[in-house]
């Protein structure tokens, strides 16, 4: 059974559909075909019946006319028992031929006529008979009709020497007397068979209604008991194997990226699942590729940044050292290239600097629930300074409280809001407004300004590591601000993205799509 539940669980969703709806529909034919057998049954049934109504009608009658003949002594009477006899004595053709191995088809349907018996009822009759002579209720009944006969043929003997001693010139009336009282226990007799016979059926019949109702439901309740375990039973399947997949895919996006999917069988959706298998599989080996080589690079920043600010610091403090020196004897030129080596250092320690800090994003990191509210003012508090000279305005919009990575999450905000002040045309007064909105997943942050905005070919580039757009004269700055956001967005699951309009203005959004963000309630 477990074997060929499990070859069932193997094959195609689509032919367990057909071969559910297959077991429905031979088990509905099989109900319907006992339908069939046993309504024409009943129905031949009811011509044995009716049949029998005739043959005793056509008995008694003959019976009458024979004791009327015995007393009135007519002709005529003779005459109409000898008519009424027909009746049962076609039968009795029609029921012997039928006995037959291979009997007169023809022979059976003009004796049943005769008899009385409608067309349309003989075929089944004639079926009835043949297919279940032997059952008990059928030869019960035939044996009735045979004795009948037996005491019908005694009748008919009596009518024939009742009929001789009457037409003889001299009639004895004793013979005719000792005839005639015969005549009533014959009938009593024939009458007795007639009873058994109909009784015979009558129970056949009952039988038959009670075995056929018994038989239909059975197989109504089979086939509401198989169908409805089928459904269940393949629903099931789905179900499972669709779950396997449901919670591989749910751990897998969490990270866990060892985990597959539960292969149960070998249909559509084991199918569905070792491709998902084989996908997580590839992934995974990516990710983990990934993962090495990132921290490889990271790694390799981070020492090479850390090492050279001490070659740097050198330099720096040489030239230094070589100004005191030897700065009095120099002339004006060559000071001024000591100038430029010493700004070069220097610069070149901010780079340094700047990408050590961008290898340390997210080293140290740890989640915090956070009220941004208060992480913004933090930094408008720490850029005080700047925001006071550029008499820049900054509208902060209610806030979420959400689980965040805190140190990360304020050199965001400070990046973004550091630049929306330093981007400005010169004498314009800095307009800035920070907001957030509950997206479906996360939130959605933006701070928005009214600066010299972004040509749409840059809004991209400006996210890449020492990317800048203006010379240092201009706006002073490393290019490594956007690319922290970026490094931190992701570090919350999220995007950065700017929309702008030159000389409009910019909007820089981000969104934050941590884990357990969404059991937070908003302030
Ligand atoms: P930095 O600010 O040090 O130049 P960033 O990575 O923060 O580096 O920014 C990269 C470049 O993107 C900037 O040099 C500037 O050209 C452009 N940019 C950033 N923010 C804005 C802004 N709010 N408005 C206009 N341009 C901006």
């Amino acid at each position: 059974m477990t074997l060929l539940l499990k070859r069932f669980a193997d094959i195609s969703i689509a032919k367990k559909l057909y071969f559910t709806v297959g077991i429905m529909a031979l088990l509905i034919g099989l109900e319907l075909f006992a339908l069939f057998f046993s309504v024409s049954t009943l129905s031949a049934l009811r011509g044995y019946v009716g049949g029998e109504g005739l043959w005793s009608k056509g008995q008694k009658d003959a019976v009458y006319y024979l004791l009327l003949y015995g007393v009135n002594r007519q002709e005529a009477d003779y005459i109409q028992y000898k008519k009424n006899l027909e009746i049962p004595l076609n039968d009795g053709v029609a029921r012997r031929e039928m006995m037959k191995p291979k009997p007169d088809r023809k022979l059976i349907h003009e004796s049943f006529r005769k008899g009385g018996v409608h067309e349309d009822d003989i075929d089944g009759m004639v079926n009835l008979m043949r297919r279940f002579h032997d059952n008990y209720y059928i030869s019960k009944a035939v044996a009735a009709w045979e004795a009948a006969e037996a005491a019908l043929t005694e009748l008919i003997q009596i009518g024939d020497q009742l009929h001789t001693e009457i037409n003889r010139p001299r009639p004895d009336e004793k013979v005719i007397h000792n005839l005639l009282v015969r005549i009533e226990p014959i009938n009593r007799g024939i009458t007795e068979k007639e009873n058994e016979f109909s009784y015979a059926l009558g129970a056949g019949s009952r039988w038959l209604e009670n075995f056929v109702l018994k038989l239909l439901f059975g197989i109504a309740l089979t086939v509401e008991i198989s169908g409805l375990l089928l459904a269940i039973y393949v629903n099931r399947g789905i179900k499972k194997g669709l779950n396997g997949i449901l919670v591989a895919a749910r751990a897998f996006t969490k990270g866990q990226w060892g985990k597959r999917a539960a292969v149960y069988a070998r249909d559509e959706i084991g199918a569905v699942a070792i491709a998902y298998n084989a996908m997580a599989e590839k992934l995974e080996h990516h990710i983990r590729d990934t993962e090495v080589k990132n921290k490889e690079l990271e790694q390799l920043a981070y020492v090479a940044s850390h090492d050279l600010q001490e070659p740097l610091r050198t330099m720096t403090s040489l030239v230094e050292l070589f100004k005191t020196e030897y700065g009095e004897n120099m002339d004006e030129t060559e000071a001024q290239y000591l100038d430029f080596i010493s700004d070069a250092a220097t610069r070149m320690q901010h780079l340094t600097k700047a990408l050590l800090d961008y290898s340390r994003i997210g080293r140290d990191k740890h989640t915090e629930i956070t009220d941004c509210n208060k992480l913004v003012a933090e930094v408008l508090s720490d850029l005080q300074t700047l925001l006071h000279e550029k008499l820049a305005h900054v509208a902060v919009a209610p806030l979420p409280v959400l689980l965040v990575y805190p140190v990360e999450l304020k050199l965001l905000f400070q990046n973004l809001i550091s630049n929306a002040v330093k981007f400005q045309a010169p004498d314009s007064i800095p307009m800035i407004s920070i907001e957030a909105e509950k997206q479906d997943a996360g939130w959605l942050f933006s701070v928005k300004d009214n600066g010299i905005g972004i040509p749409p070919e840059y809004r991209e580039k400006i996210f890449v590591i020492f990317q800048r757009l203006h010379s240092r004269t201009h706006y002073e700055g490393t290019g490594i601000g956007l690319a922290h956001c970026t490094k931190i967005a992701a570090l919350h699951n999220g995007t950065i993205w700017v929309e702008s309009a030159v000389g409009a203005g910019s909007t820089f959004y981000f969104t934050i799509q941590l884990e357990n963000t969404e059991s937070i309630t908003p302030l």
